[in-house]
Parts: structure tokens; C-alpha cells; sequence
């Protein structure tokens, strides 16, 4: 089993409202090979939101009280960020995931890429919250952009 971002399968649970439909990722949901999760919203954040960046660090730092994710109007989301992918890893073990696929450079899904905490589309290399807590736990983490075909067969 895996878990896929679920704005990659269509769900509107973006920060503005909107989807990143990716039909092969969909339809490894609807083939019933893997379960979608949105940590931001299951961390107890609305939709829509204010975008959010990770501010002095990765996700290995957030988790680690090294760095903070804050949104653009300056209010403190650390919490729920960290409440998400903490979810979202009860989840993984519930449904036994070995395996995700996770949206890249947003601040909780981001596995390869995120934005450098400047909110000015400035990228760093690193991981979002939920990508790093979930590689910590041992779940191989891809994104939707760095998958090859194989996944898909
Ligand atoms: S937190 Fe992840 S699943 Fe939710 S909207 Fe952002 S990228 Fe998509």
C-alpha cells in the first residue's frame, strides 16, 4: 500500500483552494493501491489557507524545534504542520504503507524541494514536515515529479 498527496488525486484541499490532479496517482487510488492523505488539513488547518513556508531549516529541523513554519502574515503554524504528519504517520502504519508519493516543494509534502522560507518562489533542496517524519519511520518518500513509470503499472 502507499499514500498519495491528496491534492495529487484531485481533492481541492490546497492551500488556495485547488487540486494538482495527476491521473496515474488517482488512479492508484482508485485501484484501491493507495489511501490519500492532506497533513494540513488533517493537522486542523482550513482550506483555503494562507501559504506557509518552513522558516530556518528542512522538515528534519521543524521536527526537531530547530526551525518554525510560519504563513505569509506571520502567524506560528509549526503545530499543526507537526500534527499533521503525525497523523498521517498513524495512518501509514494502519494501512502498513512502505511507500509514498507526496506533492513536491510544499512545506509539509515536499521530499526533494521546498521553498526557502523568503516567500519569494526561492527553492532550497530538503524535505516538507510529513516527508521527513515519514522517512524518518523508514517509508520510502517520492514525488509526483521524480516518480518513474514503474509505480504506475
Ligand atoms: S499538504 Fe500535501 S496533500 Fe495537502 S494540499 Fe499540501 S501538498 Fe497537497
Amino acid at each position: 500500500m502507499k499514500l498519495v498527496s491528496a491534492c495529487l488525486m484531485g481533492i481541492h484541499c490546497r492551500f488556495d483552494g485547488k487540486s494538482s490532479l495527476d491521473t496515474d496517482i488517482q488512479q492508484l487510488v482508485i485501484e484501491g493501491k493507495a489511501v490519500p492523505i492532506c497533513p494540513e488539513q488533517i493537522g486542523g488547518l482550513s482550506t483555503p489557507r494562507l501559504p506557509a513556508e518552513i522558516i530556518g531549516g528542512t522538515g528534519e529541523d521543524v521536527l526537531d524545534g530547530k526551525a518554525k513554519v510560519m504563513n505569509m502574515e506571520g502567524e506560528d503554524v509549526t503545530e499543526a504542520f507537526i500534527r499533521g504528519a503525525e497523523e498521517v504517520l498513524r495512518i501509514a502504519k494502519t494501512v502498513g504503507a512502505t511507500e509514498a508519493i507526496l506533492k513536491e516543494r510544499s512545506p509539509s509534502c515536499g521530499s526533494n524541494v521546498i521553498y526557502n522560507g523568503t516567500f519569494q518562489g526561492i527553492k532550497q533542496a530538503g524535505n516538507g514536515v510529513t516527508a521527513a517524519l515519514l522517512k524518518r519511520n523508514g517509508i520510502q518518500v517520492k514525488s509526483e515529479e521524480t516518480e518513474n513509470e514503474t509505480t504506475f503499472k
